[in-house]
C-alpha cells in the first residue's frame, strides 16, 4: 500500500480575499516541506510564447528547452495566488519538475502563497491585491521591484 497517498493533504481550496481562490493550509506545515507538484503539459519555449500572448498566466520555465503549462485539471497548485510576502516557493527541480515548497511554517489557516516571478514585460496588466505590507503593487519578481515606482 502506498501510505504517502493515504495521508490528507493539509491544504484545501477556498475563496480567497486576494483574488478568486486559494489554496489554505488546514494543519501545521512545516518550513521545507514539499506540498504540492505543480504538473502541467511540457511545451516547447516557441508553444509557450504563443500560450502566454494569448493570456495563459499559468506557464512555468522548466528548463532552457521546455516551459510547463500548468493550466490543466488535477494542478492543484494553479489556484495558488502570487503574494508579494510569500510563505511558499516554486522550485524547479533538476529541470524537470516543479515543487511548491514552504519558505516558512505555515499555520493552518493560513493562505498558501508563492511568488509567481513574472518579469517585467506588461507588468501594469497584472496589479498584486495580497494586502501584506510588502506589497510592490504588481505580480513581480522580486528582483525587478527596483524598477517600480515607489506609490507610498
Ligand atoms: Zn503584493
Amino acid at each position: 500500500m502506498e501510505q504517502e497517498l493515504t495521508r490528507a493533504v493539509p491544504y484545501v481550496v477556498r475563496t480567497s480575499g486576494i483574488d478568486g481562490h486559494g489554496l489554505f493550509a488546514t494543519a501545521a506545515i512545516r518550513a521545507g516541506e514539499r506540498l504540492t507538484e505543480y504538473i502541467g503539459e511540457k511545451i516547447s519555449k516557441s508553444e509557450s510564447i504563443e500560450r502566454c500572448k494569448a493570456g495563459n498566466n499559468y506557464v512555468f520555465h522548466l528548463n532552457d528547452e521546455f516551459d510547463l503549462d500548468g493550466d490543466v485539471e488535477g494542478n492543484i497548485a494553479r489556484f495558488i495566488n502570487h503574494s508579494c510576502a510569500p510563505n511558499a516557493e516554486a522550485e524547479v527541480s533538476g529541470g524537470e519538475r516543479i515543487w511548491i515548497v514552504a519558505l516558512r511554517d505555515i499555520n493552518p489557516g493560513e493562505e498558501i502563497t508563492f511568488n509567481y516571478g513574472y518579469d517585467l514585460d506588461d507588468y501594469r496588466d497584472h496589479p498584486c491585491r495580497c494586502g501584506t505590507d510588502r506589497c510592490v503593487g504588481y505580480i513581480l519578481a522580486e528582483e525587478y521591484w527596483v524598477h517600480v515606482p515607489q506609490t507610498g
